[in-house]
């Protein structure tokens, strides 16, 4: 039986997460879980879960209320409450589906206490890959990627020798708008950009698919999960979704992983350490598919992931603040306060006022972060029309 912490308990990776452990519950048991802004949801997963022993919450208020309503139950609340939820509850793997650059020190602190990570916060490596790997070193943690490609490349990579290996391409769908032309990506609404063409996710990544931000980190991603250099990660456009991701190999042959577009094989997988497991999802119809699609990545129409290379190509703490920038910007997107095109323009900015450090230590990232966070929200403040 494996006991699982679960960080974001109410998105879309933390719902699913625990639909896999309530189907397989002989093997799994949810013992503690964090929840951001819908707190009223707890009272149902509480239902569900019996063996839940701990929680954390963000707000104080809520921390107060519910603490004097479940009196068996330990509580945390905040930033802070997330290390301690970590730090006080028996748990072999910590599952972290939290959104942006919250994700980074419980992902740090659950490697660090040498305990299994499964990561669907991939901010955690694009800020601070380097040092969540120098613990796992240390500790001899596991690091699982809940995200469909690595996931992927992972089964893809089982048993290959590294020099047979030519490049890691990671397919993408192109986001909400591959087909609109230059001119139209001006005046797009936040309803348009929400509407993800294969996969059904959560706002803020659905946002990063659209500008390709996420297919940057992504990059990252795979860069520090298997050890290849950028020039060994490409990125293939491909419509439908149903390639998750491809092994090149030295004499041109592909090894590929195909499969449904649905988030719970890469859930199931990672839970399972990277193996795999009886799952209810929807089989693919290969008869039903009108074929598979290609198109060549044109990087004008993505200027976020132009952005993702260049602060790849600066290294250290360039990341940290091409994720904190954009995070800001998407956000402010979402709120309706700046244009989609002027996510890129945020980052960028923010991007190209920054000092890299090359080999950020925990203080320096979390000291970059706010002043990442800072500078944005000064040249949001100037795009904003009141
Ligand atoms: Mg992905």
């Amino acid at each position: 039986m494996k006991e699982i912490i679960l960080l974001g308990a109410t998105g879309s990776i933390g719902k699913q997460t625990q639909d896999i452990i309530l189907d397989n519950s002989n093997d799994f048991s949810l013992v503690g879980i964090s929840i951001g802004n819908q707190v009223n949801l707890l009272e149902g997963i509480i239902s569900r879960f019996s063996s839940i022993k701990s929680v954390c919450l963000k707000n104080y208020q809520d921390f107060l209320e519910y603490k004097e309503k479940y009196p068996s139950i330990n509580f945390y609340y905040g930033d802070e409450g997330l290390l301690e939820l970590i730090t006080n509850t028996s748990c072999s793997m910590v599952v972290n589906a939290l959104v942006g650059f919250v994700g980074f020190l419980p992902s740090l602190h659950t490697v660090s206490k040498g305990l299994d990570l499964a990561l669907a916060n991939k901010e955690s490596l694009v800020v601070g890959g380097e040092l969540i790997k120098q613990e796992i070193k240390k500790t001899g943690a596991h690091l699982y990627a809940i995200d469909s490609e690595h996931c992927a490349l992972s089964k893809c990579l089982e048993g290959k020798k590294k020099e047979d290996i030519k490049n890691l391409v990671i397919t993408a769908s192109g986001g909400s708008f591959r087909d609109y032309s230059l001119n139209e990506l001006e005046n797009v609404t936040l309803k348009e950009a929400l509407k993800h063409p294969s996969w059904s996710m959560g706002n803020k990544i659905t946002i990063d698919s659209a500008t390709m931000m996420n297919k940057g980190f992504e990059i990252i991603e795979a860069m520090h999960l298997f050890g290849f250099s950028l020039d060994q990660v490409k990125v293939l456009l491909h419509d439908e979704s149903i390639i998750h991701s491809l092994v090149e190999f030295i004499d041109n042959s592909y090894l590929c992983d195909i499969g449904p577009t649905d988030m719970k094989v890469a859930i199931s997988y990672a839970l399972y350490q990277n193996s795999r497991h009886l799952l209810n999802v929807e089989p693919l119809d290969f008869t039903k598919l009108n074929g598979l699609h290609f198109r060549k990545l044109d990087l004008e129409r993505y200027p976020c992931l132009s952005l993702a290379y260049e602060a790849i190509r600066k290294g250290g703490s360039a990341p940290c603040v091409l994720n904190r920038s954009n995070e800001e910007a998407v956000y402010s997107f979402l709120k309706g306060e700046i244009k989609y095109t002027d996510i890129s323009k945020v980052v960028q900015e923010v991007l190209s006022a920054h000092e890299v450090i090359s080999s950020p230590t925990k203080e320096d990232i979390i000291k970059v972060d706010t002043w990442a966070k800072n500078k944005s929200e000064e040249i949001i403040r100037r795009l904003v029309k009141w």
